[in-house]
């Protein structure tokens, strides 16, 4: 009998759709079924209210179309504790709160990556376009290109600009309420303001208390509709009140359901820039700067040779160069060409260490300390199994390449600090405890058949 309520939920969702679903249905808690009266809780009486206007008669159809008798529906609320605030939040409070205290200065936007600037961003006919129109954003918000779209592939560098955008207009005017983002945050932030009934503070929060803001991968929340109208209600407030806004996405605006129409009608007042993939001279351009900021020797023409073994993006790139100086470096030896192919490869049977995988070195952690793999994916914080997973988690870093959220990722979805902080412990550790090296040291040469000098 309990299970009438799921049912007919699971009946509803299909025509629901997720976000509907989610939104308002999920948030309600069954707390009793009876044989003529299902018992619901709701966190806010809005959910409530919105429920009982909006789908109690369409969960009522779908529970009678599957029981005989009649049933009715009552909803108590019961206020549960909101999501704590994020650090959008908290940059906008912030920078409020500060600004009454004149000498002191607010701090820069939450989420922005010191790295991430105008002055390390490499320009080349592949990005110009949307280098130029960053920059003139940056010089005049809320002018020229509002809202300004940058789209491409990915790891092509559309984050690194809008970063630097953020840091800039910081740079220049330290007052100025700048919000960075990603669209998954933006849509996380709404549906807990709906649930818990803080509608009010989102939309001041978006809506007025913003001077320029900046949202990261749009693509997100395409055919989120309610999401995407309340993004687009802020665009409209912030735009009306001359605000910059400026965003990306991974594909273009026809590509994004729900999002061409609207976005195109309101980027007529702005622009699209594309970002494509660099060409062999920029790639170069990239590599030289990358290594002279990680100090890593690599010769001219050997950067020459690497660049063109490395096509597709710029984080790949990077990752590349990092592989091949860790290995260089373990092995004592100088970066040459010849080794570069060593490690990276210009065929597939002549790439040995590019192609050690996160599972790999998985297996041989769990191996070394006959811990199961599972454990490493899971989420017990036992020393004994949370030691080993976080010198797989490093080891995967160092010897793949491969990004954090990637690695939180084979880690059974893990968030990306976690595997931060696990990176950033065994660094530490290593250096006060020889023992642990040692174990480290160990597991790497069975995995790369490579013993240190
Ligand atoms: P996207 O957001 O397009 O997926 P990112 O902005 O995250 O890509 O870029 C991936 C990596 O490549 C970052 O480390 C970034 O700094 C670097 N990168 C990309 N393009 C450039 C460039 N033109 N100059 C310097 N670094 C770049
Ligand atoms: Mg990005």
């Amino acid at each position: 009998m309990t299970n009438i309520w799921t049912e007919a939920l699971r009946g509803l969702q299909p025509r629901l759709g997720e976000e509907t679903y989610d939104l308002w249905l999920r948030p309600l808690e069954l707390v009793a079924v009876d044989t003529d009266l299902i018992r619901l809780r709701a966190p806010s009486q809005f959910m409530k209210e919105w429920f009982e206007n909006h789908y109690r008669d369409a969960v009522l159809e779908e529970i009678h179309s599957r029981s005989d008798g009649k049933i009715a529906i009552e909803i108590e609320v019961v206020p549960s504790e909101p999501v704590a605030p994020t650090g959008a939040h908290a940059v906008v409070s912030s920078a409020t709160a500060s600004m009454s205290v004149a000498s002191k200065l607010p701090p820069p936007p939450a989420g922005l990556s010191q790295r991430y600037r105008f002055d390390t961003f490499i320009k080349g006919a592949s990005n110009e376009l949307a280098a130029s129109a960053a920059r003139a954003v940056a010089d005049e918000p809320g002018q020229r290109f509002n809202p300004l779209l940058l789209y491409g592939g990915v790891g092509l560098g559309k984050t690194h600009l809008l970063h630097a955008v953020g840091h800039e207009l910081h740079d220049r005017h330290p007052q100025m309420r700048i919000v960075y983002l990603s669209a998954e945050r933006f849509m996380n932030e709404f549906i807990s303001a709906v649930r818990y009934n803080q509608f009010d503070q989102f939309r001041r929060r978006y809506r007025e208390d913003i001077d320029v803001l900046l949202i990261d991968d749009i693509q997100f929340i395409a055919g989120r509709d309610r999401t995407l109208d309340e993004l687009f209600h802020v665009f409209n407030a912030l735009h009306e009140a001359g605000k910059q806004i400026m965003v990306t996405a991974d594909r273009t605006p026809s590509e994004m359901q729900g999002m061409e129409e609207r976005l195109t009608s309101r980027l007529n007042w702005g622009l699209v820039a594309d970002v494509k993939a660099p060409d062999l001279e920029t790639r170069v351009a990239i590599l030289r700067q990358k290594a002279e900021q990680e100090h890593i020797g690599i010769p001219n023409d050997v950067a020459v040779y690497l660049a063109g073994l490395v096509r597709s993006n710029v984080r790949e790139l990077e990752g590349a160069l990092v592989r091949v100086s860790t290995f260089a470096a373990l092995k004592g030896v100088p970066i040459t060409e010849a080794f570069v192919r060593e490690v990276i490869g210009d065929k597939a049977k002549d790439r040995p260490l590019a192609q050690l995988t996160v599972e790999a070195i998985q297996k041989a952690v769990a191996g070394h300390f006959s811990v199961r793999i599972a454990d490493l994916k899971g989420q017990r914080r036992h020393r004994g199994i949370a030691r080993p997973r976080m010198i797989a988690m490093y080891l995967s870093r160092e010897l793949t390449g491969s990004s954090y959220p990637e690695i939180g990722l084979r880690f059974g979805g893990k968030d990306h600090s976690t595997v931060i902080n696990a990176c950033r412990r065994m660094t530490e550790i290593q250096e006060q405890d020889p023992e642990l090296r040692g174990t480290i040291d160990s597991i790497r040469v069975q995995l790369t058949g490579i013993r240190p000098q």
